[in-house]
C-alpha cells in the first residue's frame, strides 16, 4: 500500500482506517467504538477498549523476545553501561511497581519523575504506566521553581528523583533542587522516592517523606505486580509544555490513542520493528522522548537506547560507535546536535561501520538547509526532518521511511502524517492560503490518536488556546507554514511569543516573569534571537526602577537577572544577552512589540511602529544594540 492511498483511506474512513490500525497493540477489552467526535475538540478514540501501556511496551514481548535486548541506557558522563533483556526489563518494572505501590501510590495518582537520562527514568515511566498512575516527567535542565509550578499543577502524591545527574563530567545535585521546589509548592507530594547514583555523597534527607529506593524496593525484587487497565482514554501521563502565558500547560495524553499511534507511526514512518534498534538522542523529559525513547520502539519489540551525556564526548564518534556496537537502524536527534557534530572534525562519521543505520530523523526545531545537506552527504543516508509539538504526541508532517518514501526536499519536514487533516489558513481573512501563500497550519478536529486530550485540569484553556482563533473549529499549531504545489509543507516559525532554543520550546514570559522578580527590574522584555547553532537563544531587554546607573551598575542588575533565572527555571533558559535600556517599545495600549526588538536585534526592518508608544524607546534599543551587552 502506498502512502497516497492510505493517507487518503485515513482521512475518507478514519473508523475504518483506525480500527486496523487498533490491531497492532494488545486490549484486555477490544473497544465498543473507534471514535466518539460528538464534541469534536474533545474526541474520543477506541471508546470503551481497555489496554495498558506497560504491558504493550513489556509483557507482551516477554513470549518471543523475553532474552532480546530491551533497553540500553549509556552514560559517557558515568562511564558505566547497563542493558535489560525485556525479561529483565519486566522484572525491573515489576519492583519499582510494588515500590510505589508500598509508598501508596494508586490508579489515577500522578507521580512527577525528576531524574536524569537515565535507565531507572524509563522502568520508573513504565511502573507508573503498569500500575495506571499518571507520570509527569520533569526535564532535568528546569530548575525548583519550573519544577514547583508543575508540582502545583499536578498534585501529585509521589516525587520520583536521582541524586544527581552529571553533564559535561560536572555533578548536577538534583535533590537540592528538589527540596527547594516542595518548600516552594503549595501542594508538596508527601512522600519523595530517590534512586541513588552514588553521585552525591552529601544529599540532604527529610525523614518520613524521602525514601531511598534500594532500601524500599529489597522486599520486592520478584514482586509480579496486576497490570491496571485502563480505558483508552482515561490519561497516562502529563507533560507540561511552554505557552503565551507565565504557567506552564500540562499536555494530558490519552492511554489506547497513542499506544496506536505510537506502534502506526514506529512502522510507517520510523521503520523500526521488533529486534530492531532505535536510538533517540532526546530525554526522557521531552516529548520525543516520552513516545520514541520509551514507548514507541519498546511497544514493537525493538531495543532502545537512552544516552546521558553531550554528543562530543569522550569524543565526537561516540553516537555512530553506539550505532555500530548495537546495530542501531534508525537514529532520532536534533538539527542543533548535528550543528554540533559539523563543527567536528568529519573523519569521525566514518570510522565506524554504519551497515545496519539506515535512517537519520530529526525534529524539534527548524532544520536549516546546510546542515541537512552536510549531514546526507556525511552519511549517504535519507536524513528525515520530522515536525510536531508535545501535544500532537508523534509526527504532523514528515516523510514515510516504513511506506513508499517520498523524495526529500530539503527545509520541509515533507508530508502530512496519516490520519492528520491539515489546513493551512490566512491569518487575516481566515481562508484557506493558495500555494505558496504563508498561513497558519491547523488541523482539522477530530485530532487523530496520540495528540492530547485537553490540558490538564482546564478544559476551558484547552479550548481557547488551541481551538479558538478562527470562526471554523480548528487547531491551531501556532506555527506559519507554506504548503508547496507538491504538498510538501514548510514551517516558517512561530506565531506566539515561544521560541525554540536547542530544539528546547521556551514561553518568553517564563523568562519575563523571572528577570521581573529582581529588585531592581521595572520591566523586562525577552525575545528569541537568530543563533548559528542553537536556532535561537533567549535575550533579555529591561528597564530598571532606577535608571541613569553606570556601566558597572547595569552590569550588576545584568547578573542578577542571569543568576534569577539559573536559579528559577535552570540552565535551559540561560538568557545569552542582557540589555539594560531606558524604555522599552510598546503599543498606546501597553502592549510589547517583541518583533521589532527582534528584528532589531537581528538587524532586520523592525516593522510598522505606526502605534509605538514612545518614539525614544527604539532608539533606546538602538544605542543599547551598539554598546554591546550589559552581559552576555
Ligand atoms: P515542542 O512542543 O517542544 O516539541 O516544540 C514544538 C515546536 O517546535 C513546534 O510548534 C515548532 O515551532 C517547532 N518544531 C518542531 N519540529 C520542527 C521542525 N521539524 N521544523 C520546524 N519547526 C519545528
Amino acid at each position: 500500500m502506498t502512502y497516497a492511498t492510505e493517507y487518503r483511506r485515513s482521512i475518507d474512513d478514519p473508523h475504518a482506517f483506525w480500527a486496523d490500525a487498533a490491531q497492532a497493540i494488545d486490549w484486555e477489552t477490544p473497544p465498543q467504538q473507534i471514535l466518539d467526535a460528538s464534541d469534536p475538540a474533545f474526541r474520543k478514540w477506541f471508546v470503551g477498549g481497555r489496554t495498558n501501556l506497560c504491558y504493550n511496551a513489556v509483557d507482551r514481548h516477554l513470549a518471543a523476545r523475553g532474552d532480546q535486548r530491551a533497553l540500553i541506557a549509556v552514560s559517557t558522563e558515568t562511564d558505566t553501561t547497563d542493558e535489560w533483556t525485556y525479561r529483565q526489563l519486566y522484572q525491573a518494572v515489576n519492583t519499582f511497581a510494588a515500590t510505589l505501590q508500598c509508598l501508596g501510590v494508586v490508579e489515577g495518582d500522578r507521580v512527577v519523575i525528576y531524574m536524569p537520562n537515565t535507565g531507572e527514568a524509563v522502568i520508573a515511566m513504565l511502573a507508573c504506566a503498569r500500575i495506571g498512575a499518571i507520570h509527569s516527567v520533569v526535564f532535568g535542565g528546569f530548575a525548583a521553581h519550573n519544577l514547583a509550578l508543575r508540582i502545583d499543577d499536578a498534585r501529585p502524591s509521589l516525587l520520583i528523583c536521582a541524586d544527581a545527574g552529571m553533564r559535561s563530567g560536572k555533578v548536577i545535585r538534583y535533590k537540592p533542587l528538589v527540596d527547594a521546589a516542595l518548600a516552594e509548592a503549595q501542594f508538596p507530594p508527601p512522600r519523595v522516592l530517590v534512586v541513588h547514583r552514588g553521585l552525591d555523597a552529601d544529599m540532604p534527607v527529610t525523614e518520613g517523606r524521602d525514601f531511598d529506593y534500594a532500601e524500599v524496593s529489597k522486599a520486592f525484587v520478584h514482586a509480579d505486580v496486576a497490570v491496571v487497565w485502563r480505558e483508552s482514554n482515561e490519561p497516562s501521563y502529563l507533560l507540561y509544555t511552554s505557552g503565551t502565558t507565565g504557567k506552564p500547560k500540562g499536555v494530558q495524553r490519552d492511554t489506547g490513542g497513542y499506544a496506536v499511534a505510537l506502534a502506526l507511526s514506529m512502522r510507517t514512518v520510523y521503520d523500526v520493528g521488533p529486534g530492531q534498534v532505535m536510538f533517540s538522542t532526546s530525554d526522557v523529559g521531552w516529548v520525543v522522548g516520552h513516545s520514541y525513547i520509551v514507548y514507541g520502539p519498546l511497544m514493537v519489540g525493538a531495543a532502545t537506547i537512552v544516552y546521558e551525556g553531550l554528543p562530543t564526548s569522550p569524543d565526537p564518534g561516540i553516537w555512530w560507535k553506539l550505532c555500530e556496537q548495537y546495530g542501531v537502524r534508525t537514529m532520532f536527534s536534533s538539527p542543533t546536535a548535528v550543528r554540533v557534530l559539523k563543527k567536528q572534525d568529519p573523519s569521525w562519521l566514518t570510522k565506524y561501520d554504519l551497515s545496519a543505520f539506515k535512517w537519520l530523523f530529526l525534529a524539534g526545531e527548524p532544520l536549516d538547509e546546510p546542515t541537512a545537506a552536510w549531514i546526507t552527504g556525511a552519511l549517504g543516508r535519507p536524513v528525515i526532518d520530522n515536525y510536531w509539538q508535545t501535544e500532537t504526541g508523534w509526527p504532523v508532517l514528515s516523510l514515510q521511511a516504513g511506506m513508499d518514501l517520498h523524495p526529500v526536499k530539503l527545509g520541509s519536514p515533507g508530508l502530512p502524517n496519516l490520519g492528520y487533516q491539515l489546513k493551512l489558513i490566512n491569518e487575516t481573512s481566515g481562508e484557506l492560503c493558495a500555494d505558496n501563500e504563508k498561513g497558519v497550519l491547523t488541523i482539522v478536529p477530530p485530532l487523530p490518536p496520540g495528540c492530547l486530550s485537553t490540558v490538564w485540569g482546564d478544559d476551558q484553556r484547552f479550548l481557547s488556546s488551541y481551538f479558538g482563533h478562527f470562526k471554523e473549529l480548528l487547531y491551531s499549531s501556532l506555527d506559519w507554514a507554506i504548503r508547496d504545489p507538491d504538498g510538501y509543507y514548510f514551517i516558517l516559525g512561530r506565531t506566539d511569543d515561544v521560541i525554540n532554543v536547542a530544539g528546547h520550546r521556551l514561553g518568553t514570559r517564563e523568562i519575563e516573569e523571572s528577570v521581573s522578580t529582581c529588585f531592581e527590574v521595572a520591566e523586562a522584555a525577552v525575545i528569541g534571537a537568530a543563533d548559528e547553532l542553537k536556532g535561537q537563544v533567549p535575550v533579555v531587554f529591561a528597564t530598571l526602577k532606577q535608571s541613569g546607573g553606570s556601566a558597572e551598575d547595569r552590569k550588576v542588575v545584568a547578573n542578577a537577572m542571569l543568576k534569577q533565572v539559573m536559579e528559577q527555571l535552570g540552565a535551559v533558559a540561560r538568557p545569552a544577552r542582557v540589555y539594560v535600556v531606558d524604555a522599552l517599545p510598546k503599543t498606546r495600549s501597553g502592549k510589547l512589540l517583541r518583533r521589532s526588538l527582534q528584528a532589531l536585534v537581528e538587524s532586520r526592518d523592525p516593522g510598522d511602529l505606526s502605534t509605538l508608544d514612545d518614539p525614544n524607546a527604539l532608539e533606546s534599543v538602538r544605542s543599547a544594540l551598539l554598546r554591546g551587552p550589559d552581559v552576555g
